[in-house]
């Protein structure tokens, strides 16, 4: 608690008395500590790859690289790590936008099935380069009230985590229903399910990977590009749908995530 003394004074100056106050400063201060925590995990996660790059291009100045296959390997590393950087920014500066609500949404008709089928012609390369078998199960007739680009982030997000945490040989699949609150129909909302065969989540961590820049296993992460901050985006454009999100996952088994969204977004 805060506590202040607040002398008060008549229109005329007279000296009317004194007004305490006492406020409640705990969740000030819980934010005030993210917000810093933030800020120390932004930098660490950009001095890594700042640190790479200056490293091995030094090495490569100073002339001490004297074949041509370790040139290249350094001068690849350099590459991938501003690439790396470049996602990084990119993914701070989304999460800035949609948590400042700078962009507001723009509601549309979306054919599930169809934009899950256009992420999947992108995604495709990725997953057969590991033979792993993409299918969408979303009936056609599901359309939901949605800002399509920012729907599309999400499922990208997903889709791109299913096939980076699943080994060769295994499986990414997409299902969705309408689940039925037994209200009104516009009350309706449907249930999107994303599973994979993959490499699955430890218990202990489940509760924390909505969490910026948490991760698992750090290596495995770095090595597949991610930025330890899809996961919180897609929560955060979720929650800005009116929807839930919600994870089962079993180590060396698979993960499932569940999305569940309103089909409308009663705008009245
Ligand atoms: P990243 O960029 O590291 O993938 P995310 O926020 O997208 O970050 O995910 C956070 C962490 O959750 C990942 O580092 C990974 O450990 C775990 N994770 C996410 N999706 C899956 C999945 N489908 N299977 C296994 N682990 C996953």
């Amino acid at each position: 608690l805060q506590f202040e003394r607040v002398p008060m004074f008549e229109d005329d100056g007279k000296y009317r008395g004194m007004l305490f106050l006492l406020q409640d400063v705990t969740e000030i201060r819980r934010l005030e500590t993210m917000r810093s925590q933030f800020v120390a995990n932004v930098s660490h996660e950009l001095k890594t790859p700042i640190a790479a790059v200056k490293g091995f291009a030094e090495t490569l100045l100073s002339g001490g690289v004297e074949d041509k296959e370790t040139e290249r390997s350094f001068l690849q590393i350099i590459y991938d790590e501003g690439d790396r950087l470049n996602r990084l920014i990119g993914d701070i500066l989304e999460l800035s936008k949609i948590e400042s609500k700078l962009v507001p949404l723009e509601y549309s008709p979306v054919q599930l099935k169809e934009l899950i089928d256009s992420l999947y012609e992108v995604l495709l390369p990725v997953a057969s380069r590991k033979s792993i078998m993409i299918s969408n199960n979303v009936p056609e007739h599901l359309f939901i009230e949605a800002d399509e680009d920012r729907l599309r982030q999400v499922f990208m997000n997903l889709l791109s985590n299913a096939i980076s945490y699943t080994l060769e040989g295994g499986r990414v699949k997409v299902e969705a229903e309408i689940v039925d609150s037994g209200e009104e129909q516009e009350d309706e909302r449907v249930r999107i399910s994303i599973s994979d065969t993959g490499i699955g989540i430890p218990k202990k961590d489940l509760p924390r990977i909505f969490e910026r820049f948490y991760r698992v296993d750090k290596a495995r992460s770095r090595s597949s590009g991610g930025t330890g901050l899809g996961l919180s985006i897609v929560k955060h454009l979720v929650d800005l749908h009116h929807g839930m999100i919600a994870v089962e996952s079993r180590v060396g088994e698979g993960t499932t995530f569940f999305i569940e969204l309103p089909i409308t977004q009663n705008l009245a």
